[in-house]
């Protein structure tokens, strides 16, 4: 697993009476996809001759940590990654992307609520922000631009908007600079100031912003939500797509029910990957509400 591919296929999809394209990111690679792959590409493909460990912190079952614990052992970097709780329960039954961080050899030291040390690249240690927040991060990026741009050519007409769910912010940012084509995206973590804030980070002009489409209710990240358990289910059943259960079906419901905003244009949904994440939401909806 030393190469990783890009240029993931575009696909045609039709749900809930709404026919849109998908781009499969999630499909760049099993361990390694998705807008992380992306994100942290910059830091697959240069050379990095002094690093010798990568730092980070998030949550105990973040998609970044996992994706973070493959880039670094594929550059044979230790990784240490620090999470201010770790449940006895997860120590005990690890599952989805902490499993998979630690198989990885991922060193996941639980702060147990103490503050977090001060983290920065320094001498031999490469420190990455929580969840891939970087300038670094549009490299990759502007890959994907890139391959959406080209994609679109060989169609017929240029009218095309681009959808997306963010935490972040940083890939629809990014691809929002790299596209003549609007980005839309919603926020999932956090509101719509919290997004907006985020973008301000990396960008300062708000003019090359993506436009932010209000949810349909305001969902807190990572708690269960039956009618986004149902969406999924039904994604997944009609569309034969996994789909990732924690940005997605806040994702799609926000860009069905701005259909109005898209028009006659055709709309690109970006599959961000992040099904390890999956193993864990699913459990506990499971245990929530059966199948
Ligand atoms: C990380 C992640 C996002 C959010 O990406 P940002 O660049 O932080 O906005 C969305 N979907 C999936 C599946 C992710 O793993």
């Amino acid at each position: 697993m030393n190469q990783i591919k890009l240029n993931t296929p575009i696909q045609k999809s039709h749900f809930c009476d709404f026919d849109f394209y998908i781009k499969r990111d999630d499909l760049i690679n099993e361990d390694f996809s998705g807008n992380k792959a992306r994100k942290f590409y910059y830091y697959l493909v240069n050379d990095f001759p002094n690093v010798k460990k990568l730092v980070s912190y998030g949550s105990n079952q973040s998609n970044a940590m996992y994706s973070m614990s493959v880039l670094a052992k594929m550059r044979g970097w230790e990784f240490e990654y620090y999470c201010d709780h770790i449940s006895s329960y997860l120590k005990e039954n690890p599952n989805g992307n902490y499993k998979g961080a630690l198989e990885n050899g991922a060193n996941i030291i639980d702060l147990q609520g103490l503050p977090r040390p001060f983290l920065e690249t320094k001498d031999d240690i490469l420190y990455i922000p929580e969840g891939g927040y970087i300038q670094e991060a549009n490299f990759g990026i502007k890959l994907l631009a890139d391959e959406i741009t080209e994609w679109i050519k060989l169609q017929n007409g240029n009218n095309f908007k681009i959808f997306l769910p963010s935490g972040t912010g940083t890939t629809a940012l990014f691809l929002q600079q790299y596209l003549n084509y609007p980005v839309y995206t919603c926020a999932c973590v956090g509101d719509e100031d919290y997004l907006r804030s985020e973008f301000l980070g990396l960008e300062s002009d708000e003019k090359l912003h993506p436009k932010i489409l209000k949810t349909t209710k305001k969902y807190h990240f990572g708690k269960l939500y039956k009618n986004l358990y149902l969406l999924w289910l039904e994604l997944h059943s009609k569309t034969m797509i996994e789909y990732d259960i924690l940005y997605d079906p806040i994702g799609i419901e926000t860009m069905i029910n701005n259909r109005d905003v898209f028009g006659d244009s055709n709309v690109i949904y970006i599959h961000q990957g992040g099904l390890k994440g999956n193993i864990t939401m699913l459990e506990r909806y499971r245990r929530k509400y059966g199948h």
